[in-house]
């Protein structure tokens, strides 16, 4: 009973967090690409200009209770505002019921607090920020320092290879396919991660990012040609690992064990 009620208690204060921190993602996603500061101005209205108050800048419930527009002009407001606060108290709680109270419930809320704000910077503008993703890698580094040696060799290794894996692709297919940011980002994933699972997200990664081309094309009237960007495929691949990567392994280690 006990337990429950701090599952509970868990499970509201990690979602409810995580629509805070996605409010503050929304402000990372609307102006890292422009380069604009992150903390001056205030957030205002990009239609009147008019500057917002903390009433209308509470996560999601702001959005619902305004209908969707702005309170002083009635400009629609991006579907997208809502849709990454949701995504981040959901990814939060995710976490959190996988880890409980403990210092990788820190750690890796922080990645996908990372993860988030990559991806949807490379969903709305097709580059992969490397303003995020490399102080990212840094702080992936910095976790795993504090979790001991072992730790560290490992997200070294994950972040050498990954990044690595990515700038022999870039040399074979001559920046065709996959660009820098790719491989900044998987460095960041393998950072994080470590060597094991990241490799394993790289995989999961290119079976999803191959079902979402042809979702795309069969649904979204895209091209072949048309490029598509592979960010937010890894990044998805790296948070199920984060989730059931020991399931994952076991499962796929299983086929050999026979
Ligand atoms: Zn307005």
């Amino acid at each position: 009973m006990m337990l429950l009620r701090n599952g509970v208690f868990l499970s509201f204060f990690s979602f409810v967090l995580g629509l805070i921190i996605g409010s503050f993602i929304n402000v990372l996603v609307y102006r890292v690409p422009k380069g604009e500061s992150i903390v001056y101005p205030a957030s205002h209205c990009p239609e009147c200009k008019h500057s917002l108050k903390w009433y209308d800048l509470i996560p999601l419930l702001s959005y619902i209770m305004l209908h969707g527009k702005c309170r002083y002009c009635g400009h629609k407001i991006p579907v997208r505002y809502p849709v990454i606060e949701l995504v981040t108290g959901l990814a939060f709680m995710g976490v959190a019921l996988k880890y409980g109270w403990s210092f990788n419930l820190l750690k890796y809320v922080v990645f996908s607090g990372l993860l988030i704000t990559v991806s949807f910077i490379d969903i709305f503008d097709g580059v992969v920020p490397d303003i995020v993703v490399i102080p990212g890698a840094a702080i992936g580094l910095i976790f795993a320092i504090i979790q001991g040696k072992t730790m560290f060799l490992d997200s070294l290794y994950g972040l050498l290879v990954m990044g690595g894996f990515f700038v022999l692709i870039i040399l074979v297919t001559r920046g065709r396919g996959m660009g820098q940011g790719d491989a900044t980002l998987g460095a960041m994933i393998g950072a994080f991660l470590g060597l094991k699972f990241s490799i394993a997200a790289l995989f999961i990664s290119v079976i999803i990012g191959g079902i979402g081309g042809v979702i795309a094309i069969l649904f979204m009237r895209k091209k072949r040609s048309d490029t598509m960007p592979f960010g937010p495929f890894l990044a998805i691949a790296a948070y199920i690992m984060l989730l059931y990567g020991f399931e994952f392994l076991s499962f796929y280690l299983s086929f050999f064990n026979f």
